[in-house]
């Protein structure tokens, strides 16, 4: 089920966190979306989906209902869930908001990134309590959506960020029009690469280091590109397929006495 994994305990002053990323394994989706497919609206089964979310949520020791998802856009929107403070405007409801990413300071919930080539970053300060959820594709990368979700946790206080960026398509792997590649390395200069043919590439997941190491948050980057490794979902290599998550749910600080 899940491709990494890590729980760190509440500590003094600190909340703890359990973060993660999932892989295709310990799902009941069948053929092209096989196994843990997480992603709605990409041509699986509702019912097999929400029993896969469910499985997550439970690991997790959350209900079904206690998974914050977003309407991705590949934009560079960000939302803060109902309930992270009460003077701050959230998305409000039920419905998984329109944005790319999305912000909590709830302990009773997880945010979830829907991926399949695409970059899953999660973002903690563990002092102030609060979470982010990006999904950074090329044209969020592009558009700045990591630095726009960095800015808006900020807003709300945190200043001691640390990120862990998920697996992502390889460069190697991710062949674009010379003038695509052109665009991205205005705008990060380390993204322009080149695919195992020596032709055009962006790095995308490079595009996002960049931009998390000048904001100055400590990072984590891990290895594994998702078109060359079967336990994870890939459009690039697969066209109709699942997507996998990168989940991350903050733990509450312990009791003081
Ligand atoms: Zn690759």
């Amino acid at each position: 089920m899940f491709f990494w994994r890590e729980r760190l305990e509440p500590s003094g002053d600190a909340y703890g966190v359990e973060w993660a990323i999932t892989d295709r394994s310990g799902g009941s989706s069948q053929g092209t979306y096989a196994e843990l497919n997480l992603g709605g609206h990409v041509g699986d089964l509702p019912q097999a989906v929400e029993t896969n979310r469910h499985r997550l949520a439970h690991e997790l020791g959350l209900r079904l209902g206690d998974l914050r998802f977003m309407d991705q856009q590949h934009g560079c929107g960000v939302a803060v869930t109902p309930g992270t403070r009460p003077d701050v405007p959230d998305f409000g409801g039920d419905v998984p908001p329109p944005v790319d990413g999305i912000v909590s300071g709830r302990t009773d919930e997880a945010l979830v990134v829907l991926v399949a080539d695409c970059v899953p970053v999660l973002l903690l300060d563990r002092t102030e309590g609060l979470v982010a959820a990006v999904h950074a594709g090329r044209p969020g990368m592009v558009q700045g959506v990591v630095p726009a979700t960095v800015a808006r946790l900020r807003e709300l206080g945190a200043r001691d960020l640390e990120a862990v960026v998920g697996p992502s398509v390889c460069p190697r792997c991710y062949e674009v029009p010379g003038a695509m590649r052109d665009e991205a390395a205005a705008v990060e200069p380390t993204s322009a690469s080149v695919t195992w043919m020596g032709t055009p590439a962006i790095d995308v997941a490079a595009g996002v280091v960049a931009q998390l190491a000048r904001e100055g948050v400590a990072l984590r980057w891990l290895p594994g590109c998702t078109r060359e490794r079967d336990d994870l979902f890939s459009y690039r290599r697969d066209g109709t397929t699942g997507r996998f998550a990168g989940v991350v749910r903050l733990l509450p600080r312990e009791e003081v006495a």
